[in-house]
């Protein structure tokens, strides 16, 4: 059993105890994901069919890694195992079975967009305030419903939630979600929650289905437990019910997605649910220096509601944690891209040994204009993703349509983009003949002159029309050039390349890229079918880490803290760390909301393996104003002999808190490099960078065989590195990152520096 050597005791134990019921209920980085990805591995060792094996994960980036790991123990047959997301993989299983539930298979899958979008057209057509009922507001409550099972029908009659909303003046939301569904159900489509709704409808309605399912997946794994909600439990419990071997993994301190729904007693009851339960405890952080793990053990002590964890590490203590505080959000985006260029260069470390992380995804902004002016390559994880931005969503909607032509949302995408004469009005009219004639616009715009009157059946018809060739040329040609065709016949194409704007030229780049994607696609040896149609059943389900265009470029990676769960990287700046942002402003008011925000910095703390940077703004634009803000409660909550002495600069701020760390205002010095005072005295004066005392005497030197890497050494600022060279003949400037006094750009022809 060489493949068990890199376990210890108590994970190798819950790796062997493969029959029955198992719970690892641990702290961050003691290694609970790498107990499933072995536990997989030894499964397969000991005989089992990969094909018989269920492992539902967090994200997909997850389950590609885990996949990986798993390959190299078992080789190719990994390839085999029913491994990702809970969406993924059901929406995999809803596409066999759909017809058993009135779904053809091949169903769109509805984005959070295209939901909201139908939503505020039933608003519009059934003339409801849009401010009482707002589409979010209707889209979280259809949602919520959703997560507990609640169908449309039981919303209706369910008394305690009727009477919620008569007094909240929004009676009509029932039949809001009824509609909804309704309309759902006609285009074919299902949106993100029905696809663990309708699994359990399918799962409850076809006990043979869930026979079959159940004798397939013999063991089930499910990564990041206490983040499932009340659907997704009862899948697993139903699948898991026959042969009871599922092991479950988690964390009750990183459960940060209650607002989705998410519920933590699914972990509390689990011994409820299997009392032959085995349960084992790890406690050692293999992740993290000391210094971080007892910060993230100091912050989520402040939390009530938890359980009694202990968690070390047997890391070196490593560096302690700093906190930068800039005047601006743009100053604190500036700060983060410099220190990475100094750590980096510094450490000869990678880009992708960096991670930005923030509580919400207006945040990047900030960070990547400040990491775009210093040339830092990075990636934004979740948030805007290539799939997210609207011209590849125009394009995909006319494949959606082919596929599907009854998908209300794509047609209403696309019917008059490029304009076509077929304007808000037009489409209201068939709409509205649509649910008059209890069939779908579709219907109505294929026999255009029977509903419509002509100046709309025109058009509408020879919209139709162009579909229905698209559909003809999908058929029989290959995936790619079914995919161009229709990106030049829809006009789409023309249209992009016609507008010579920088946005219209990144917008016709990201079509040829879509192209481009599909190209490699239809030329995959590895899949029997590569048509359209089969390159559009996971397109709904992709996120950004999955259309990873290139995943082993080097970059920094910039993502929510919600997106960064289960993940782990070197160096880590958690950026916005102020009153009202984090702690969000809707949470501060109530305990448990505050304790699910406290959740979320534990997270990102224990996201760093070696060093921790904590940042805040004093000023930041929200809502459109400057405001000024305060440091995050959670700052002083962190014990402060982990965190490193501030440089004293400005004695004010270390009267009022020793432990920030000022930004020095001067150009050209940074506050990650200030020098750590070697007592813990806070008599600032000693605490000033000395100068560096010269050997010897210094003139501006030779060194015009200067080259980035050197060591060198300077006059006043000391020995430091040269991290970069630009200009030419006597305009030459160095940028160099000095021990103490960081980094600084010096004119070479009056620098007086030697190389050592
Ligand atoms: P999280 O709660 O953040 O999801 P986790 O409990 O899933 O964390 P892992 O990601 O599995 O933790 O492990 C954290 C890191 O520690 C990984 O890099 C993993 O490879 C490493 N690790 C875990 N156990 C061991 C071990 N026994 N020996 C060496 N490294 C280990
Ligand atoms: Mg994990």
């Amino acid at each position: 059993m060489e493949y068990l050597k890199g376990l210890n005791p108590s994970q190798r134990a819950a790796v062997e105890q493969t029959k029955g019921p198992v719970m690892i209920v641990a702290g961050a980085g003691s290694g609970k994901t790498r107990v499933i990805t072995y536990r997989v591995a030894h499964l397969i060792r000991t005989g089992v069919d990969p094909f018989n094996l269920l492992v539902l994960t967090f994200t997909n980036k997850a389950a590609k890694e885990m996949r990986n790991r798993i390959m190299d123990v078992v080789g190719s047959e990994a390839k085999n195992i029913w491994m990702g997301t809970f969406h993924s993989v059901f929406a995999k299983i809803l596409r066999f079975e759909a017809n058993k539930i009135g779904y053809p298979t091949n169903f769109t899958i509805y984005d959070t967009d295209d939901s909201k979008s139908l939503i505020r057209s039933i608003l519009k057509e059934q003339q409801l305030d849009d401010k009482l009922y707002n589409a979010n507001f209707v889209y979280n409550r259809i949602s919520s419903a959703k997560n507990n099972l609640i169908s449309a029908a039981e919303y209706q009659k369910n008394a305690q939630i009727q009477s919620e909303d008569f007094s909240s003046g929004r009676g009509r939301l029932g039949e809001i979600y009824h509609t909804y569904t309704q309309r759902c159900f006609k285009a074919g489509a299902m949106d993100f929650d029905d696809i663990l709704f309708k699994t359990n409808v399918l799962l409850r309605e076809h006990p043979d289905v869930l026979y079959k399912y159940q004798n397939k997946f013999k063991y089930l794994m499910v990564d990041e437990y206490q983040d499932t909600n009340y659907s997704q439990y009862l899948i697993v419990k139903k699948l898991a019910a026959i042969n009871e071997n599922l092991c479950v993994v988690g964390d009750d301190a990183q459960s940060i997605y209650a607002f989705r729904g998410a519920n933590i007693q699914n972990i509390l009851n689990f011994e409820k649910d299997y009392p032959d339960l085995k349960v084992f405890k790890l406690e050692q952080n293999y992740r993290s220096t000391q210094n971080i793990v007892n910060v993230a053990n100091s912050i989520i002590a402040n939390n009530k509601n938890q359980l009694k964890k202990n968690v070390f590490s047997e890391n070196e203590d490593g560096d302690k944690i700093k906190i930068a505080r800039a005047f601006s959000d743009n100053e604190e985006g500036k700060i983060v891209a410099e220190s990475i260029i100094q750590e980096r260069s510094l450490k000869g470390l990678k880009y992708q040994d960096f991670a930005i992380l923030y509580r919400t995804n207006a945040q990047s902004r900030a960070m990547e204009e400040a990491l775009r002016k210093l040339n830092v390559p990075y990636k934004i994880y979740g948030g805007m993703s290539f799939y997210q931005r609207k011209e590849i969503k125009d394009l995909i909607a006319y494949f959606r349509l082919t596929f599907n032509p009854n998908d209300e949302e794509a047609l209403k995408r696309v019917i008059n983009y490029p304009k076509r004469g077929i304007g808000d009005t037009s489409m209201e009219r068939i709409i509205i003949a649509a649910d008059k004639n209890n069939t779908t616009p579709w219907e109505i715009i294929k026999d255009a002159p029977s509903y419509l009157e002509s100046r709309t059946a025109a058009p509408a018809g020879g919209f139709a029309t162009m579909i229905q060739s698209f559909q003809a040329v999908a058929k029989h040609q290959s995936a790619y050039d079914a995919a161009l065709h229709i990106a030049q016949h829809s006009g789409l194409l023309k249209d992009l390349y016609s507008d010579k704007s920088i946005e219209g030229l990144s917008r016709y780049e990201n079509i040829q890229e879509l192209l481009n994607g599909i190209k490699e696609f239809s030329e995959r040896e590895d899949l029997e079918e590569r048509g359209l149609d089969i390159f559009m059943q996971d397109v709904a389900l992709l996120t950004n880490d999955d259309n990873d265009k290139n995943p082993d470029a080097d970059t920094v990676s910039l993502m929510t803290i919600h997106s960064a769960k289960g993940l782990e990287f070197p160096h880590v700046y958690i950026v916005g760390l102020e009153e009202n942002l984090f702690p969000s402003q809707m949470s501060v008011n109530s305990r448990s909301d505050l304790e699910e925000e406290r959740r979320l910095f534990y997270v990102a703390i224990t996201r760093a393996e070696k060093k921790l940077t904590i940042s805040y703004a004093t000023s930041r634009y929200r809502w459109g104003t400057l405001t000024s803000c305060e440091p995050s409660r959670f700052i002083d909550e962190i014990d402060a002999r982990y965190l490193e002495l501030a440089y004293g600069e400005q004695q004010k701020s270390i009267e009022r808190n020793p432990f920030f760390a000022d930004r020095l205002e001067s150009p050209g010095v940074d506050s990650f490099s200030k020098p750590k005072p070697k007592t813990g005295a806070l008599k600032t004066t000693s605490m000033l960078p000395k100068a560096h005392v010269p050997s010897a005497g210094f003139a501006p030197s030779d060194t015009s065989g200067l080259q980035v890497g050197m060591e060198v050494e300077h006059e006043r600022f000391g020995y430091g590195k040269v991290i970069n060279i630009e200009g030419s003949k006597s305009d030459i400037k160095a940028t160099i990152f000095f021990k103490e006094l960081g980094q600084k750009q010096l004119l070479l022809k009056f620098a007086k520096l030697r190389i050592v």
